[in-house]
């Protein structure tokens, strides 16, 4: 007790030590509330937060750090709403891997992912679907820093209904598969839909994910159809507003991403058959769409090489793959709320910005592209408060490239500078 007493004034102490303050000086600060750009600013960050932003570039007598951004845009560091970190990228192996993969295996080889996630300067990501709860495990790991990566808000295990996309046990033999239940993210109506999101809770997840049709890549017929009834999501969303979980749905086929958007989802993922009707309701109920192009680009690729998917995968791939950037488009013009993701984990970790590019390519201005992974990004996270821009009081998380990616979109595919709460992790 005693000691106790003796050790708190020296901790203390070095607490406001560590709080040194550093000055960034910026040529070009990219403001994503207002879309503009803005010259010569100086940054002031003390620990992991932004202290003031102010113009012009101040003196830097009396910081403890200086770094020089003056030839460099600065942007806030990039969120990408869809990835799977605790997943490989797709290859010809990956339908083989949960067989000879532990959960210490998929656990190690998820802090590569991460790390190189941040690196490409996504310093927030949601991962949007694991297995053996290793996305939870990674992002506490993260938080205490035994490992490096992205902050992250994870939905866990997803929700499916039995046989559906992310049933984790499609497709393999009958005496394997076995009867998975709510605790393993398989529901069945109104009383078990309310366990799966209770059950998340318990687990520790930060959102709810659910899969609303089939999907491309899973060992299943279609990867398009309806695969909750209304009464389920009604109930899936009206639990998950008790724990203040946002829901997230996978969803490729109309019916299904009707159902969910009319039951009032939050956001609706690939969304690939969105009808006019769709769009309407989704404007109404002012749902987000997070479009993964690039996961449509990969799996169009993929399938068109002989003995890389499954059999029963591979149409699938080839038609709903291609489809993607057209209905991006088209919500885009629409204007529905859009907000950055790739499904990284179908894609290679780390070559998240692709999806700049490819938004661009479908009419999207690059400065709404650079909005979409951070405000708009924020704003569907709830954390609008603490990320997706540069304002005093947010987290100092930062991108810059030496390019400017108002001209040149793709030059965000390789940043030259990432700092995430405060830290370096990239530097020119
Ligand atoms: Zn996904």
């Amino acid at each position: 007790m005693f000691m106790k007493r003796l050790f708190v004034p020296s901790l203390l102490l070095l607490c406001s030590m560590a709080q040194a303050d550093t000055l960034i000086h910026v040529g070009r600060l990219v403001d994503s509330e207002s879309g503009k750009v803005l010259k010569d600013q100086s940054i002031v960050i003390a620990g992991n937060t932004i202290k003031s932003v102010q113009g012009g570039l101040v003196d830097k007598a009396g910081f403890d750090q200086y770094i020089d951004l003056r030839e460099y845009t600065v942007m806030p560091g990039f969120i990408d709403m869809h990835t799977h970190l605790t997943g490989d990228e797709l290859s010809a192996t990956s339908y083989n891997a949960r067989f000879y993969m532990n959960p210490a295996d998929y656990a190690l080889q998820s802090t590569v992912h991460a790390e190189r996630t941040l690196k490409a300067g996504f310093t927030t990501v949601r991962d949007l679907g694991d297995r053996d709860l290793v996305s939870i495990s990674l992002r506490n790991a993260i938080n205490k820093g035994w490992v490096i990566g992205p902050r992250i808000f994870t939905a866990g295990k997803s929700i499916a209904t039995t046989g559906g996309h992310a049933d984790p046990s499609n497709g393999i033999k009958w005496e394997l598969m076995g009867d998975p239940e709510a605790k393993e993210g398989v529901i069945n109506g109104v009383a078990e839909a309310r366990k799966a999101v209770r059950q998340r809770y318990k687990e520790g997840s930060d959102l709810i994910k659910i899969t609303a049709t089939g999907g491309v890549l899973s060992l299943a017929s279609s990867g398009d159809n309806a695969q909750f009834q209304d009464d389920e999501l009604a109930a899936i969303v009206q639990t998950a507003k008790d724990y203040n979980f946002a829901v997230a749905v996978h969803a490729h086929g109309s019916e299904g991403m009707l159902r969910a958007v009319k039951a009032g989802v939050d956001s609706i993922e690939h969304g690939t058959y969105m009808t006019d009707q769709i769009i309407r309701e989704m404007k109404k109920q002012g749902t987000w769409y997070v479009p993964t192009i690039l996961a449509g680009k990969t799996v169009e690729r993929y399938a068109q090489q002989d003995g890389f998917l499954p059999a029963v995968v591979r149409p699938k791939a080839a038609t709903i793959g291609p489809q993607i950037l057209d209905t991006f488009s088209r919500a885009y013009k629409a204007g529905v709320k859009i907000a950055f993701g790739t499904d990284a984990g179908v894609s290679k970790h780390g070559q998240n910005a692709e999806e700049f590019v490819l938004m661009v390519q479908g009419g999207m201005k690059p400065m709404e592209a650079i909005q979409a992974a951070t405000i708009n990004a924020a704003t569907l996270l709830r954390q609008q408060e603490k990320l997706g821009s540069i304002k005093a009081g947010k987290f100092a998380d930062l991108v810059a490239v030496k390019a400017d990616p108002l001209k040149d979109i793709g030059s965000l595919m390789k940043v030259d500078f990432v700092m995430k709460d405060g830290k370096v992790y990239v530097s020119k």
